[in-house]
């Protein structure tokens, strides 16, 4: 008896050799699967269809699959091949399938159009779209495949999914998928977004939780509002990274004129405006809005200045982000600084990696003539407590009145659930352990 596939999940691989079966199991590999019998198989998702993680299967198993694979005999050339499921609504969904030599948003744009297509043939309402991109270089000849993999009612004795995120090599945070979002590889990073019991919708960057459904207010209000309240006029800003909008979101509560948002990572944007507007708000489309794709070290370096305002809003130092935790990266954000100016950056966990903070602390301390260290609580950061460093230049934070910041927040009327005046105090007060990183 054929059992159905209820469940579909999509996965990518690549190979030298022109060998799109060893590119296939590549990817199987990857989501740590091996070993089995394909066949090809309509790509009509059955209805009530899930997309699902990869799961382990006995070997031997016969796992219907939708694949397609670019191949290439051009040293230098890139493959690209994509996937991509639409589900309706009522859970009904088309599988299709692209490749190409070019850009990979035009694979990707050619695979959408093609699932929307196949949507308005049939009739039916795109409610959610998935696509799963693979790229490669070839060296002499190879190849990229994307693949979806589908399966019947075994999944429901299957091991539970869950996304890991290692805050050190010794403790790992664990969170519970209810059902996976969107996954694919950028040229600077792993990007997966997955809705999860515990926080709702999380967006990953290279297996490290950016933001959540949860608590992403709280990190937005408080790197946002602590600057921007402290400042009497900020009417240019700048957000360094901050790819999700949610920061771009917050300040455009404040009635600046132009906020520039400097991220390294167009996918990151993309896949915020495709799954995340709890996030962004539309935030994107303001035209007090200005996206700048582009490394923040080059952008500062050509000097766009002065901004009153200037948010970090980054991803951890490492890769793209180590530059930006330097004092050289430091000297650019102060040449491009109002003569009255703020700047708060992220700053890293005091338990779990008080070497960001102090190396962070020590790359902006010779460039403010004023510094000082912030916290709040932000359950899916590692360690739970998270720090923000103020720098200031022209104004002094300490002597600016809490009946000001009051004031302030009371006329430019914002609505939030973790930063208030009260809290904006409290935030500066450290625990002995934490001000003891900072000498
Ligand atoms: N709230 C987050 C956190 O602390 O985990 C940061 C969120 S935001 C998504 C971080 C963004 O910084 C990413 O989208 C990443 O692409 C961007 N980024 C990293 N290095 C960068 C660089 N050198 N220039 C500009 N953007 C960068």
């Amino acid at each position: 008896m054929v059992t159905l596939p209820k469940y579909v999940s999509l996965t990518s691989g690549h190979a030298e050799g022109m060998d799109d079966l060893t590119a296939f199991d590549n990817a199987l590999k990857d989501a740590g699967i091996a070993d089995l019998n394909l066949i090809k198989v309509s790509s009509i998702v059955p209805q009530g269809s899930r997309l699902v993680p990869l799961r382990e299967f006995p070997v031997g198993s016969l796992v219907p699959t939708v694949y397609t694979v670019a191949y290439s005999d051009k040293p230098g050339e890139r493959v690209i091949a994509a996937v991509g499921l639409g589900l309706s609504p009522d859970g009904r969904g088309l599988i299709m399938e692209g490749h190409g030599t070019g850009s990979r948003e035009a694979v990707e744009d050619l695979v959408r159009r093609r699932v929307e297509a196949g949507f308005r043939e049939r009739g039916l309402e795109l409610h959610e779209y998935y696509v799963v991109v693979a790229e490669h270089v070839v060296q002499e000849h190879g190849c990229a495949v994307a693949a979806a993999v589908l399966w019947g009612d075994e999944l429901e004795e299957m091991p539970q999914a869950w996304e890991t995120e290692a805050w050190t090599p010794d403790v790992r945070f664990q969170v519970r998928v209810r059902q996976p979002v969107f996954s694919m590889r950028s040229p600077y990073q792993h990007i997966n977004i997955v809705d999860t019991f515990q926080f709702g919708r999380m967006l990953w960057l290279e297996g490290t939780v950016q933001t959540s459904e949860a608590d992403h207010w709280v990190y937005h209000e408080m790197l946002v509002h602590v600057p921007m309240l402290l400042h009497p006029e900020p009417r240019q800003v700048l957000i360094v990274g901050g790819g999700d909008g949610g920061a771009l979101a917050t300040v455009l509560e404040h009635p600046v004129e132009r906020v520039v948002v400097v991220e390294i990572d167009q996918a990151v944007v993309q896949a915020a405006r495709d799954y995340l507007s709890f996030i962004h708000q539309g935030a994107f489309d303001d035209p007090r809005t200005e996206l700048v794709y582009q490394d923040a070290f080059t952008y500062l370096r050509e000097k766009h200045g002065p901004f009153d305002v200037m948010l970090m809003d980054t991803t951890d130092p490492v890769g793209p982000a180590m530059r930006l935790f330097t004092q050289d990266f430091y000297r650019l954000v102060t040449d491009n600084l109002a003569g009255q100016g703020l700047v708060a950056a992220q700053s890293g966990s005091p338990w779990l990696q008080p070497e960001v903070v102090t190396r962070n602390w020590r790359a902006m301390k010779p460039h403010f003539d004023h510094l000082a260290l912030y916290l709040a609580s932000i359950p899916t950061y590692p360690g739970g407590l998270w720090s923000f460093t103020l720098g200031a230049r022209g104004l002094n934070p300490d002597q600016v009145k809490p009946e000001v910041l009051a004031k302030r927040f009371h006329e430019r009327g914002l609505g939030t659930r973790y930063y208030t005046p009260e809290m904006h105090r409290a935030a500066f007060t450290l625990p002995p352990f934490v001000a003891e990183l900072l000498k």
